[in-house]
């Protein structure tokens, strides 16, 4: 009995070990050394191994002992030297035992742990349904690899209750049984979804944060850019006429002198005097007189037609235009327009002041600079002025500036 059956037979959750013979009596019992006369001939393992040799380990359905405990027998056949059938070796292993093996594991409520054997006969399963105990799930995905391949994974629905869950299997061994861990693909993509949204929605702040920020910078940035222009703008402008300011002025000369000189075009340029301008404020005050320098200015803007035309406040009551790539007839020609326009305002207004123009023509270059273009127009100015006022003078037999300031 001891060298036969050895502890091992009485380990818990074990049943008795016994052996029957080819008719299926039982002879020995790992309990007892006089064993109950008993016959298993017509038990669905007894019938398997005496019809079949290559059984092997044979696995029974679950059973219920008479005290309600669920046993799954195991089974070997005794084979002769002969290969004729001698009886079986068969012993039980109680369902608890699964039972604690498995409850030590941490399963999801929608995942699963199965142990089946080769024929996909289920041992033990949690989540735990008695019923299911002893039921093939020889349809299951797995047996598309078992038993060519000992392991694997594979997405599938559940053959027992229609979960989908990814599957991983592994034979035990060299043993005809089968662990199978399931776990739900809603819980598996159930923690993969929540970081989605997670790292979706910081995504989708931050997309939104940095297009409010680039709307508001380009809105600042398009804001500044305007208040710049507008400011460049009133730098350049004279706040009485809207003419451009002598800084304007003098800007424009540089500019214009140089590309005159680059492209061997004349400049032109015509100063402009209200003339007893003084007398006129004195006569109907300050306001009065703003009032005509603004009417001047206005005459001059009219006759300013080009856009590199710039009619510009020199100083005081006197007044500039530069008229770039005009020659000295077109110059004085528009000299006579600004007059015009004065002489048609005086018939409605008579004690509006009379203008003296000084003209100037140069094409840039040589020993001429800047200045000398002012300077020209600013003694055809005083030509005019002491050829009585209300007149344009040009450059045609003008005294030397020394004799134009001891005049
Ligand atoms: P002339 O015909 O020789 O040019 O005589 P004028 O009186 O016009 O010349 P003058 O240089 O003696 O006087 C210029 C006057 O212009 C003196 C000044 O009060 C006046 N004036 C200068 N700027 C302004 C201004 O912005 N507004 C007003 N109302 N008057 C100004
Ligand atoms: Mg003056
Ligand atoms: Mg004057």
């Amino acid at each position: 009995q001891a060298v036969l059956f050895d502890h091992s037979a009485s380990a818990k959750d074990l049943g008795s070990i016994q052996v029957l013979d080819a008719a299926g009596d039982v002879k020995l019992d790992s309990r007892t050394l006089a064993p109950r006369s008993k016959n298993f001939a017509d038990r669905d393992f007894f019938r398997i191994h005496q019809s079949q040799s290559d059984q092997g380990l044979f696995i029974s359905s679950p059973w219920v002992t008479q005290d309600g405990e669920y046993l799954i027998s195991l089974s070997r056949r005794l084979t002769a030297h002969d290969g004729s059938f001698r009886g079986v070796v068969v012993g039980s292993i109680s369902l608890s035992y699964f039972h604690k093996l498995f409850r030590k594991l941490r399963v999801g409520p929608r995942d699963s742990m199965a142990l089946f054997d080769l024929d996909g006969k289920i041992l033990m399963r949690v989540p735990f349904d008695v019923e299911q105990i002893g039921q093939s799930i020889q349809s299951s995905s797995a047996f598309r690899y078992l038993p060519h391949d000992p392991s694997g994974a594979y997405t599938s629905r559940s053959v027992l209750d229609g979960i989908e869950r990814l599957y991983i299997f592994q034979q035990i061994g060299t043993r005809p049984l089968v662990i199978s861990e399931g776990r739900a693909l809603d819980g598996i993509y159930a923690d993969w979804r929540q970081h989605v949204r997670l790292i979706g929605s910081a995504m989708a702040a931050l997309v939104v944060f940095a297009t409010l920020t680039m709307l508001y910078l380009a809105t600042a940035l398009r804001r500044q850019a305007a208040a710049e222009n507008a400011l460049a703008l009133l730098a350049l402008t004279d706040g009485l006429t809207n003419l451009g300011n002598r800084r304007h002025f003098d800007k424009t000369l540089v500019s214009e002198w140089r590309r005159g000189q680059r492209d061997r075009t004349p400049i032109s340029l015509l100063m402009i005097d209200v003339d007893h301008f003084k007398a006129y404020n004195d006569a109907y005050g300050h306001q009065a007189g703003d009032a005509v320098l603004a009417t001047v200015a206005k005459c001059i803007a009219n006759c300013a037609r080009r856009t590199s035309d710039l009619g510009a406040r020199y100083g005081g009551e006197e007044f500039s235009i530069l008229l770039p790539g005009a020659t000295l007839p077109a110059a004085l020609e528009t000299a006579q327009q600004i007059r015009d326009e004065l002489t048609l305002l005086r018939k409605a207004q008579p004690n509006l002041p009379t203008l003296s123009i000084g003209a100037a023509c140069m094409i840039p270059g040589g020993s001429f600079v800047e200045s000398d273009l002012i300077r020209t127009a600013d003694i055809s100015l005083y030509d005019a002025k002491k050829s009585g006022r209300d007149c344009i003078s040009f450059g045609a037999d003008l005294p030397s500036w020394g004799d134009v300031k001891a005049a």
